[in-house]
């Protein structure tokens, strides 16, 4: 039995072939190496730290390429989408709560959280995009173009769902004819959070298997 890497997420396949196509990340057959032969192959990341570490021309680096190593190095983007994926379904939960007990203060509670995942979507998406260029070699597998389309449609929903708030207060109330159009935005972005943060997962629990 012959031990095959994948070259974009790191998943170990045992046997005499590699995969037609990577379960974690869905690349191709043609991007796994034998293992012995992908131990020689250093991670990106690890060649940048030794190179800052150990030489002298560490001060070329620009300030920007600093901020990005320490922020792969510190799992930014893992860190930040528990952001949506814990506040969204909180505000989703709140403003059922609103609907069926017609409670403002819930529903007010809602929309802060809202835009406070709002306010934190620019670090989510930003830090997503750098780890899939510096960790997977940008790769345009499904997981990948998922991953970032549901990126964007929950930047939208949130954009459209503060902004509406924002003009019409009265959006969700009870006697508003839009507020079921108000509530399925709440259910997309909802969809979007969970499918994204379950193929994220997918795509760690990979790499850590070595
Ligand atoms: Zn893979």
């Amino acid at each position: 039995m012959i031990k095959w890497k994948c070259t974009v997420c790191g998943y170990i396949h045992t046997g005499d072939e590699p995969p037609d196509e990577c379960p974690m990340c869905g690349a191709e057959k043609s991007e796994f190496v034998e293992i012995a032969v992908a131990e020689d192959i250093t991670p990106e990341l690890e060649d940048e730290v030794s190179e800052e570490v150990g030489d002298n021309n560490a001060e070329r680096i620009s300030l920007f390429d600093k901020l990005v190593d320490l922020m792969l190095q510190n799992h930014l983007h893992p860190i930040s989408v528990h952001t949506p994926n814990g506040i969204v379904p909180a505000a989703v939960l709140f403003l059922v709560l609103a609907y069926i007990f017609q409670l403002s203060s819930f529903e007010l509670a809602a929309y802060y959280n809202l835009v406070f995942v709002l306010l934190a979507m620019p670090v989510v998406l930003f830090t997503g995009i750098v780890e899939w260029q510096k960790h997977y070699k940008g790769a345009r597998t499904s997981v990948f173009i998922t991953k970032i389309t549901c990126g964007t449609v929950v930047l939208v929903s949130l954009l459209v769902l503060v902004l509406w708030r924002i003009a019409d207060p009265e959006v969700a109330a009870p006697a508003s004819s839009s507020r079921w159009i108000y509530f399925l935005i709440h259910i997309i972005a909802l969809g979007a959070v969970g499918l994204a943060g379950h193929l994220g997962g997918k795509l760690v629990f990979g790499r850590s298997r070595k």
